[in-house]
Protein backbone atom coordinates (compact mmCIF):
# COMPACT_ATOMS: atom_id res chain seq x y z
CA UNK A 1 0.00 0.00 0.00
CA UNK A 2 1.28 3.37 -0.89
CA UNK A 3 -1.10 5.20 1.56
CA UNK A 4 1.64 7.56 2.80
CA UNK A 5 2.65 9.04 -0.66
CA UNK A 6 1.14 12.89 -0.66
CA UNK A 7 -0.32 14.06 -3.74
CA UNK A 8 0.30 17.41 -5.49
CA UNK A 9 -2.92 18.43 -7.93
CA UNK A 10 -2.17 19.94 -10.94
CA UNK A 11 -4.14 22.03 -12.73
CA UNK A 12 -4.70 24.09 -16.15
CA UNK A 13 -7.38 25.60 -16.81
CA UNK A 14 -9.73 26.61 -20.65
CA UNK A 15 -11.29 29.21 -20.53
CA UNK A 16 -14.11 29.95 -23.37
CA UNK A 17 -14.69 33.53 -24.18
CA UNK A 18 -17.56 35.18 -25.93
CA UNK A 19 -16.19 38.48 -27.49
CA UNK A 20 -19.14 41.55 -26.77
CA UNK A 21 -19.05 42.00 -30.75
CA UNK A 22 -21.97 43.34 -32.90
CA UNK A 23 -22.11 40.74 -35.06
CA UNK A 24 -21.14 36.85 -35.44
CA UNK A 25 -17.49 35.56 -35.76
CA UNK A 26 -17.03 35.28 -39.58
CA UNK A 27 -20.84 36.96 -41.06
CA UNK A 28 -23.36 39.60 -40.30
CA UNK A 29 -25.44 38.11 -38.24
CA UNK A 30 -25.78 40.22 -35.21
CA UNK A 31 -25.51 38.54 -31.51
CA UNK A 32 -28.30 37.86 -29.90
CA UNK A 33 -29.31 36.81 -25.90
CA UNK A 34 -32.77 35.90 -25.29
CA UNK A 35 -34.51 36.57 -28.80
CA UNK A 36 -36.58 33.95 -30.60
CA UNK A 37 -34.56 30.88 -32.04
CA UNK A 38 -32.89 30.62 -35.65
CA UNK A 39 -33.84 34.37 -36.23
CA UNK A 40 -29.82 35.79 -36.47
CA UNK A 41 -28.88 33.38 -39.13
CA UNK A 42 -27.53 33.43 -42.74
CA UNK A 43 -26.51 31.06 -45.21
CA UNK A 44 -22.56 31.20 -43.49
CA UNK A 45 -23.49 30.45 -40.22
CA UNK A 46 -25.68 28.22 -41.29
CA UNK A 47 -22.65 26.69 -43.07
CA UNK A 48 -24.67 26.47 -46.65
CA UNK A 49 -22.86 25.16 -49.43
CA UNK A 50 -20.81 28.14 -51.37
CA UNK A 51 -20.86 30.69 -48.73
CA UNK A 52 -17.39 31.76 -47.60
CA UNK A 53 -16.64 33.49 -44.23
CA UNK A 54 -14.91 37.03 -43.51
CA UNK A 55 -12.99 37.53 -40.38
CA UNK A 56 -15.01 40.00 -38.04
CA UNK A 57 -11.79 42.96 -37.42
CA UNK A 58 -13.76 43.76 -33.83
CA UNK A 59 -13.10 40.11 -32.63
CA UNK A 60 -9.55 40.55 -33.82
CA UNK A 61 -9.41 43.55 -32.51
CA UNK A 62 -10.56 42.29 -29.16
CA UNK A 63 -7.94 39.31 -29.00
CA UNK A 64 -5.29 41.58 -29.93
CA UNK A 65 -6.63 43.39 -26.62
CA UNK A 66 -6.97 40.02 -24.93
CA UNK A 67 -3.22 38.94 -25.52
CA UNK A 68 -1.75 42.23 -24.01
CA UNK A 69 -3.53 42.13 -21.34
CA UNK A 70 -2.11 38.72 -20.51
CA UNK A 71 1.21 39.87 -21.40
CA UNK A 72 1.40 37.45 -24.37
CA UNK A 73 3.35 37.53 -27.61
CA UNK A 74 1.23 38.74 -30.56
CA UNK A 75 1.86 36.42 -33.59
CA UNK A 76 1.95 39.35 -36.69
CA UNK A 77 0.64 36.23 -39.00
CA UNK A 78 -1.88 33.62 -37.54
CA UNK A 79 -3.78 31.17 -39.57
CA UNK A 80 -7.54 30.19 -39.38
CA UNK A 81 -7.56 26.44 -39.48
CA UNK A 82 -10.84 23.82 -40.11
CA UNK A 83 -11.64 21.89 -37.05
CA UNK A 84 -13.43 19.25 -38.24
CA UNK A 85 -15.98 16.87 -36.08
CA UNK A 86 -19.69 15.82 -36.29
CA UNK A 87 -22.15 17.52 -34.05
CA UNK A 88 -25.99 18.38 -34.84
CA UNK A 89 -24.53 22.15 -33.48
CA UNK A 90 -21.94 22.56 -35.99
CA UNK A 91 -23.83 22.47 -39.48
CA UNK A 92 -20.45 23.41 -41.51
CA UNK A 93 -18.99 19.94 -40.29
CA UNK A 94 -16.04 21.82 -38.67
CA UNK A 95 -15.44 24.71 -36.17
CA UNK A 96 -13.64 27.29 -37.93
CA UNK A 97 -10.58 27.45 -34.89
CA UNK A 98 -7.04 28.31 -34.62
CA UNK A 99 -4.21 25.35 -34.71
CA UNK A 100 -0.75 25.93 -34.33
CA UNK A 101 -0.62 29.42 -35.23
CA UNK A 102 -2.86 31.00 -32.71
CA UNK A 103 -3.09 34.97 -32.82
CA UNK A 104 -1.77 34.92 -29.07
CA UNK A 105 1.90 32.83 -28.04
CA UNK A 106 2.88 33.07 -24.89
CA UNK A 107 1.84 34.87 -21.74
CA UNK A 108 1.43 35.48 -17.99
CA UNK A 109 -1.61 36.70 -15.54
CA UNK A 110 -0.51 36.77 -11.98
CA UNK A 111 1.25 33.47 -10.93
CA UNK A 112 -0.03 31.49 -13.98
CA UNK A 113 1.67 30.99 -17.38
CA UNK A 114 -0.72 31.81 -20.28
CA UNK A 115 0.35 29.01 -23.05
CA UNK A 116 -1.94 30.84 -25.82
CA UNK A 117 -4.47 33.02 -27.00
CA UNK A 118 -6.54 32.02 -30.28
CA UNK A 119 -9.77 32.64 -32.16
CA UNK A 120 -12.82 30.80 -32.98
CA UNK A 121 -16.36 30.14 -33.46
CA UNK A 122 -19.26 29.02 -30.80
CA UNK A 123 -21.37 26.00 -31.54
CA UNK A 124 -24.61 26.75 -32.09
CA UNK A 125 -27.00 25.88 -29.09
CA UNK A 126 -28.99 22.31 -28.36
CA UNK A 127 -31.58 22.40 -26.06
CA UNK A 128 -33.22 19.05 -24.70
CA UNK A 129 -36.53 19.21 -24.64
CA UNK A 130 -38.15 16.33 -21.98
CA UNK A 131 -40.07 16.18 -19.17
CA UNK A 132 -36.94 14.31 -16.93
CA UNK A 133 -34.89 16.91 -17.81
CA UNK A 134 -32.02 14.39 -18.45
CA UNK A 135 -30.18 14.78 -21.63
CA UNK A 136 -30.51 11.10 -22.55
CA UNK A 137 -33.88 11.02 -21.77
CA UNK A 138 -35.02 13.80 -23.21
CA UNK A 139 -38.16 13.87 -25.10
CA UNK A 140 -36.25 15.61 -28.40
CA UNK A 141 -33.70 17.66 -29.21
CA UNK A 142 -33.59 21.08 -31.16
CA UNK A 143 -31.01 23.35 -32.20
CA UNK A 144 -30.98 27.28 -31.46
CA UNK A 145 -28.56 28.48 -34.32
CA UNK A 146 -28.76 31.85 -33.30
CA UNK A 147 -25.81 31.78 -30.87
CA UNK A 148 -23.84 29.64 -34.05
CA UNK A 149 -20.37 31.63 -34.80
CA UNK A 150 -20.63 33.58 -32.00
CA UNK A 151 -16.93 34.95 -31.55
CA UNK A 152 -14.92 33.15 -28.91
CA UNK A 153 -11.58 33.92 -27.38
CA UNK A 154 -10.21 30.83 -25.93
CA UNK A 155 -7.45 31.00 -23.49
CA UNK A 156 -5.12 27.90 -22.69
CA UNK A 157 -2.95 28.21 -19.44
CA UNK A 158 -0.22 26.22 -18.79
CA UNK A 159 -0.78 23.84 -16.18
CA UNK A 160 0.46 26.19 -12.80
CA UNK A 161 -1.94 25.71 -10.04
CA UNK A 162 -2.36 23.31 -7.45
CA UNK A 163 -4.93 23.55 -5.64
CA UNK A 164 -9.24 24.00 -6.28
CA UNK A 165 -9.19 27.51 -4.18
CA UNK A 166 -6.47 28.57 -6.42
CA UNK A 167 -8.01 27.70 -9.55
CA UNK A 168 -11.34 30.15 -8.41
CA UNK A 169 -8.87 32.90 -7.36
CA UNK A 170 -7.24 32.59 -10.77
CA UNK A 171 -9.95 32.60 -12.81
CA UNK A 172 -11.53 35.58 -10.92
CA UNK A 173 -8.48 37.31 -11.73
CA UNK A 174 -8.49 36.53 -15.33
CA UNK A 175 -12.61 37.70 -15.10
CA UNK A 176 -11.67 41.09 -13.55
CA UNK A 177 -9.69 41.87 -16.04
CA UNK A 178 -11.30 40.49 -19.13
CA UNK A 179 -14.30 42.89 -17.64
CA UNK A 180 -11.99 46.17 -16.79
CA UNK A 181 -10.95 45.75 -21.02
CA UNK A 182 -14.49 45.56 -21.94
CA UNK A 183 -14.20 42.85 -24.32
CA UNK A 184 -16.68 40.77 -23.12
CA UNK A 185 -19.55 40.08 -20.12
CA UNK A 186 -17.71 37.34 -18.71
CA UNK A 187 -21.00 35.87 -16.92
CA UNK A 188 -20.22 31.96 -16.02
CA UNK A 189 -24.10 31.49 -15.51
CA UNK A 190 -24.96 33.13 -18.99
CA UNK A 191 -22.44 31.51 -20.80
CA UNK A 192 -20.35 33.79 -21.81
CA UNK A 193 -17.26 33.11 -19.89
CA UNK A 194 -17.06 28.88 -19.77
CA UNK A 195 -13.81 26.91 -18.00
CA UNK A 196 -12.98 23.46 -18.48
CA UNK A 197 -9.69 22.33 -15.97
CA UNK A 198 -7.37 19.91 -16.87
CA UNK A 199 -6.73 17.80 -13.78
CA UNK A 200 -3.74 15.20 -12.60
CA UNK A 201 -1.96 14.66 -9.87
CA UNK A 202 1.68 13.50 -8.92
CA UNK A 203 3.55 12.34 -5.78
CA UNK A 204 4.71 15.26 -4.20
CA UNK A 205 7.98 16.94 -5.38
CA UNK A 206 7.78 15.26 -8.15
CA UNK A 207 8.38 16.90 -11.89
CA UNK A 208 6.38 14.51 -13.95
CA UNK A 209 2.83 14.76 -14.50
CA UNK A 210 0.63 12.63 -13.88
CA UNK A 211 -2.32 11.52 -16.64
CA UNK A 212 -4.93 14.18 -16.41
CA UNK A 213 -8.37 14.26 -16.79
CA UNK A 214 -10.80 17.20 -18.35
CA UNK A 215 -13.50 18.40 -16.56
CA UNK A 216 -16.04 20.10 -18.79
CA UNK A 217 -17.88 23.20 -18.69
CA UNK A 218 -18.63 24.37 -15.02
CA UNK A 219 -20.92 26.84 -15.17
CA UNK A 220 -19.95 28.91 -11.55
CA UNK A 221 -16.90 29.57 -9.80
CA UNK A 222 -18.36 27.83 -6.92
CA UNK A 223 -19.18 24.72 -9.23
CA UNK A 224 -15.49 25.48 -11.01
CA UNK A 225 -13.94 24.88 -7.33
CA UNK A 226 -16.31 22.08 -6.08
CA UNK A 227 -15.57 19.82 -9.33
CA UNK A 228 -11.75 20.56 -9.26
CA UNK A 229 -12.05 19.45 -5.49
CA UNK A 230 -13.97 16.05 -6.35
CA UNK A 231 -12.17 15.20 -9.07
CA UNK A 232 -8.49 15.38 -6.90
CA UNK A 233 -10.04 13.05 -4.26
CA UNK A 234 -11.37 10.50 -6.75
CA UNK A 235 -7.96 10.11 -8.54
CA UNK A 236 -5.91 10.94 -5.28
CA UNK A 237 -8.31 7.54 -3.71
CA UNK A 238 -7.38 5.58 -7.30
CA UNK A 239 -3.73 5.65 -7.24
CA UNK A 240 -3.38 5.35 -3.63
CA UNK A 241 -5.30 1.89 -4.00
CA UNK A 242 -2.86 1.32 -6.78
CA UNK A 243 -5.07 1.37 -10.05
CA UNK A 244 -4.72 4.19 -13.06
CA UNK A 245 -6.56 7.43 -13.82
CA UNK A 246 -7.60 7.14 -17.08
CA UNK A 247 -7.46 10.27 -19.71
CA UNK A 248 -10.83 11.13 -20.36
CA UNK A 249 -13.56 13.67 -20.39
CA UNK A 250 -15.35 14.45 -17.51
CA UNK A 251 -18.48 15.66 -16.07
CA UNK A 252 -19.25 17.45 -12.55
CA UNK A 253 -23.20 17.35 -11.51
CA UNK A 254 -23.17 20.30 -8.51
CA UNK A 255 -26.28 18.57 -7.31
CA UNK A 256 -25.06 15.39 -6.50
CA UNK A 257 -21.21 15.73 -6.18
CA UNK A 258 -20.61 12.79 -8.85
CA UNK A 259 -18.39 12.92 -11.13
CA UNK A 260 -19.41 11.17 -14.43
CA UNK A 261 -17.43 10.16 -17.98
CA UNK A 262 -18.20 12.35 -20.81
CA UNK A 263 -16.11 10.57 -23.44
CA UNK A 264 -12.36 9.06 -23.81
CA UNK A 265 -10.26 12.07 -24.05
CA UNK A 266 -10.08 12.95 -27.96
CA UNK A 267 -6.50 13.95 -29.86
CA UNK A 268 -5.72 16.70 -31.76
CA UNK A 269 -5.32 14.30 -34.33
CA UNK A 270 -9.02 13.30 -34.55
CA UNK A 271 -10.17 16.73 -35.57
CA UNK A 272 -7.84 16.31 -38.71
CA UNK A 273 -7.18 19.66 -38.56
CA UNK A 274 -6.40 21.94 -41.92
CA UNK A 275 -5.54 25.39 -43.16
CA UNK A 276 -8.88 26.87 -44.24
CA UNK A 277 -9.11 27.59 -47.62
CA UNK A 278 -11.20 30.49 -47.89
CA UNK A 279 -9.51 32.77 -44.80
CA UNK A 280 -6.41 34.15 -45.86
CA UNK A 281 -3.69 34.49 -43.06
CA UNK A 282 -4.37 36.85 -40.31
CA UNK A 283 -1.77 39.75 -40.36
CA UNK A 284 -1.51 42.07 -37.46
CA UNK A 285 0.34 45.02 -38.08
CA UNK A 286 1.48 47.73 -35.60
CA UNK A 287 -1.11 49.89 -36.14
CA UNK A 288 -3.72 47.60 -35.13
CA UNK A 289 -1.65 46.74 -32.28
CA UNK A 290 -1.37 50.68 -31.46
CA UNK A 291 -4.71 50.51 -31.49
CA UNK A 292 -5.53 47.92 -29.24
CA UNK A 293 -2.91 49.15 -26.45
CA UNK A 294 -3.74 52.78 -26.77
CA UNK A 295 -7.39 51.10 -25.73
CA UNK A 296 -6.45 49.05 -22.43
CA UNK A 297 -7.14 50.37 -19.26
CA UNK A 298 -5.06 50.07 -16.39
CA UNK A 299 -5.26 46.32 -15.45
CA UNK A 300 -6.90 45.31 -12.28
CA UNK A 301 -3.37 43.48 -11.07
CA UNK A 302 -1.80 46.62 -11.11
CA UNK A 303 -4.55 48.71 -9.70
CA UNK A 304 -3.98 46.21 -6.39
CA UNK A 305 -0.13 47.20 -6.46
CA UNK A 306 -1.06 50.93 -6.75
CA UNK A 307 -3.48 50.76 -4.00
CA UNK A 308 -0.88 48.94 -1.51
CA UNK A 309 2.29 50.87 -2.83
CA UNK A 310 0.57 54.40 -3.34
CA UNK A 311 -2.14 54.48 -0.85
CA UNK A 312 -1.13 51.91 2.18
CA UNK A 313 -4.37 50.09 1.57
CA UNK A 314 -4.26 46.31 3.23
CA UNK A 315 -3.61 43.66 0.34
CA UNK A 316 -7.00 42.24 0.76
CA UNK A 317 -8.75 45.51 0.58
CA UNK A 318 -6.96 46.81 -1.92
CA UNK A 319 -8.37 43.54 -3.97
CA UNK A 320 -11.18 43.96 -3.32
CA UNK A 321 -12.11 47.12 -4.89
CA UNK A 322 -9.29 46.64 -7.77
CA UNK A 323 -10.88 43.36 -8.60
CA UNK A 324 -14.34 45.28 -9.04
CA UNK A 325 -13.54 48.27 -11.94
CA UNK A 326 -16.65 50.10 -10.56
CA UNK A 327 -16.13 50.02 -6.92
CA UNK A 328 -12.43 50.87 -7.52
CA UNK A 329 -13.61 54.22 -10.17
CA UNK A 330 -15.63 54.94 -6.98
CA UNK A 331 -13.04 54.59 -4.68
CA UNK A 332 -10.78 56.98 -6.16
CA UNK A 333 -14.03 59.05 -7.15
CA UNK A 334 -14.37 59.58 -3.70
CA UNK A 335 -10.79 60.22 -2.79
CA UNK A 336 -10.66 62.61 -5.36
CA UNK A 337 -13.88 64.76 -4.19
CA UNK A 338 -12.73 64.77 -0.63
CA UNK A 339 -9.45 66.63 -2.11
CA UNK A 340 -6.04 66.36 -0.47
CA UNK A 341 -5.61 65.24 3.05
CA UNK A 342 -8.43 62.87 2.31
CA UNK A 343 -7.33 59.45 4.20
CA UNK A 344 -7.37 56.66 1.46
CA UNK A 345 -7.90 54.16 4.64
CA UNK A 346 -11.03 55.66 6.00
CA UNK A 347 -12.47 56.33 2.95
CA UNK A 348 -11.38 52.54 1.72
CA UNK A 349 -13.41 51.59 4.91
CA UNK A 350 -16.20 53.07 4.03
CA UNK A 351 -16.68 51.39 0.87
CA UNK A 352 -18.22 47.97 1.86
CA UNK A 353 -20.83 49.83 3.97
CA UNK A 354 -21.99 51.37 1.19
CA UNK A 355 -22.13 48.10 -0.70
CA UNK A 356 -23.86 46.55 1.60
CA UNK A 357 -26.89 49.32 1.72
CA UNK A 358 -26.81 49.26 -2.56
CA UNK A 359 -26.84 45.65 -2.96
CA UNK A 360 -23.73 43.46 -3.70
CA UNK A 361 -23.93 43.60 -7.72
CA UNK A 362 -24.96 47.04 -7.86
CA UNK A 363 -22.65 50.08 -9.10
CA UNK A 364 -22.09 52.77 -6.69
CA UNK A 365 -21.82 55.48 -9.58
CA UNK A 366 -25.64 54.64 -10.18
CA UNK A 367 -26.46 54.93 -6.89
CA UNK A 368 -27.67 58.59 -4.65
CA UNK A 369 -24.75 58.81 -2.96
CA UNK A 370 -22.04 60.95 -4.92
CA UNK A 371 -18.47 60.78 -4.32
CA UNK A 372 -18.24 64.25 -2.44
CA UNK A 373 -21.32 63.24 -0.08
CA UNK A 374 -18.77 60.10 0.65
CA UNK A 375 -15.74 62.13 1.37
CA UNK A 376 -17.57 64.32 3.02
CA UNK A 377 -19.11 61.91 5.82
CA UNK A 378 -15.53 60.01 6.28
CA UNK A 379 -14.22 63.78 7.10
CA UNK A 380 -16.74 64.16 9.45
CA UNK A 381 -16.13 60.75 10.83
CA UNK A 382 -12.53 61.72 11.20
CA UNK A 383 -13.44 64.79 12.64
CA UNK A 384 -15.50 63.39 15.37
CA UNK A 385 -18.33 65.51 14.41
CA UNK A 386 -20.39 62.16 13.91
CA UNK A 387 -19.58 59.09 15.51
CA UNK A 388 -19.75 55.59 13.46
CA UNK A 389 -22.82 54.28 14.54
CA UNK A 390 -24.78 57.83 13.44
CA UNK A 391 -22.15 57.69 10.20
CA UNK A 392 -23.83 54.41 8.93
CA UNK A 393 -27.21 55.80 9.80
CA UNK A 394 -26.50 58.52 7.52
CA UNK A 395 -25.18 56.86 5.37
CA UNK A 396 -28.58 55.02 4.69
CA UNK A 397 -30.24 58.13 4.32
CA UNK A 398 -28.05 59.01 1.78
CA UNK A 399 -28.41 55.76 -0.48
CA UNK A 400 -32.08 56.16 0.39
CA UNK A 401 -32.55 60.14 -1.24
CA UNK A 402 -29.14 61.43 -1.92
CA UNK A 403 -28.32 64.76 -0.46
CA UNK A 404 -25.75 65.91 1.83
CA UNK A 405 -24.19 64.38 5.60
CA UNK A 406 -23.85 67.82 6.99
CA UNK A 407 -27.54 68.36 5.97
CA UNK A 408 -28.54 65.07 7.24
CA UNK A 409 -27.08 65.39 10.00
CA UNK A 410 -28.45 68.98 11.12
CA UNK A 411 -31.77 67.80 10.00
CA UNK A 412 -31.53 64.66 12.20
CA UNK A 413 -29.69 65.72 15.24
CA UNK A 414 -27.90 63.11 14.79
CA UNK A 415 -24.46 65.32 15.58
CA UNK A 416 -21.63 63.96 18.26
CA UNK A 417 -22.58 65.33 21.94
CA UNK A 418 -19.29 66.19 22.98
CA UNK A 419 -17.86 66.83 26.51
CA UNK A 420 -17.78 70.54 25.96
CA UNK A 421 -21.07 70.43 24.68
CA UNK A 422 -24.69 70.22 26.56
CA UNK A 423 -25.05 68.37 29.02
CA UNK A 424 -22.66 65.20 27.99
CA UNK A 425 -20.95 65.74 31.79
CA UNK A 426 -24.27 65.19 33.91
CA UNK A 427 -25.41 62.54 31.68
CA UNK A 428 -22.25 60.40 32.58
CA UNK A 429 -22.66 61.35 36.21
CA UNK A 430 -26.73 60.25 36.14
CA UNK A 431 -25.43 57.02 34.63
CA UNK A 432 -22.84 56.32 37.55
CA UNK A 433 -25.58 57.59 40.28
CA UNK A 434 -27.70 55.18 38.37
CA UNK A 435 -25.63 51.85 38.44
CA UNK A 436 -23.23 52.29 41.48
CA UNK A 437 -22.16 48.42 41.88
CA UNK A 438 -20.66 48.82 38.18
CA UNK A 439 -18.95 52.48 39.39
CA UNK A 440 -17.42 50.74 42.42
CA UNK A 441 -15.93 47.50 40.13
CA UNK A 442 -14.66 49.93 37.95
CA UNK A 443 -13.20 51.85 40.58
CA UNK A 444 -11.55 48.47 41.45
CA UNK A 445 -9.59 48.08 38.43
CA UNK A 446 -12.14 45.90 36.65
CA UNK A 447 -12.44 48.08 33.49
CA UNK A 448 -15.49 45.65 31.85
CA UNK A 449 -17.69 46.93 34.20
CA UNK A 450 -17.54 49.96 32.68
CA UNK A 451 -19.90 48.50 29.69
CA UNK A 452 -23.19 48.81 31.09
CA UNK A 453 -22.19 53.02 32.20
CA UNK A 454 -21.21 53.65 28.47
CA UNK A 455 -24.11 51.49 27.13
CA UNK A 456 -26.51 54.04 29.51
CA UNK A 457 -24.85 57.42 27.79
CA UNK A 458 -25.40 56.12 24.88
CA UNK A 459 -29.13 55.13 24.72
CA UNK A 460 -30.21 58.64 26.70
CA UNK A 461 -27.94 60.24 24.23
CA UNK A 462 -29.48 58.31 20.89
CA UNK A 463 -26.23 56.99 19.90
CA UNK A 464 -24.76 60.30 19.11
CA UNK A 465 -21.68 60.57 21.71
CA UNK A 466 -18.47 59.22 21.47
CA UNK A 467 -17.29 56.01 23.09
CA UNK A 468 -13.92 57.05 23.89
CA UNK A 469 -15.37 60.34 25.56
CA UNK A 470 -17.19 58.50 27.69
CA UNK A 471 -15.02 56.50 28.11
CA UNK A 472 -12.61 59.37 29.04
CA UNK A 473 -15.62 61.26 31.29
CA UNK A 474 -16.49 58.23 33.34
CA UNK A 475 -12.85 57.85 34.54
CA UNK A 476 -12.76 61.06 34.94
CA UNK A 477 -15.54 61.63 37.11
CA UNK A 478 -14.70 58.53 39.36
CA UNK A 479 -11.71 60.00 39.76
CA UNK A 480 -9.09 57.29 38.09
ZN1 LIG B 1 -24.81 34.50 -40.14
Amino acid sequence: MSAEIEYEPVIGLEIHVQLKTRTKMFCGCELSFGDQPNVHTCPRCLGLPGSLPVVNAQAVHYGIMIGLALGCEIAPRSQFHRKNYFYPDLPKGYQISQYDVPICGPGRLGDVRIHRVHLEEDAAKLVHVGASGRIHSADRSVVDFNRGGTPLAEIVTEPDLHSAEDAREWLTLLRTTLRAIGVSDVNMEEGSLRCDANVSLRPQGSDMLGTKTELKNMNSFRFLAQGVKAEIERQAKLLRCGQEVMQETLHFDPASGRITSLRSKEEAHDYRYFPEPDLVPLVVDAAMLETARAQLPELPSARVDRFERDLGLPSERARDLAFRTELADFYEATLAAGGPGTDPVAVANWIPPLVERIGSDADPAQSRVTPAALADLVAMVLAKAVNQTAARDVLSMLVESGGDPAQIVEREGLGALHAADSGLAEIVAAAIAADPGAAEKVRGGNMKAMGPLVGHVMRETKGRADGGEIRRLILEQLGI
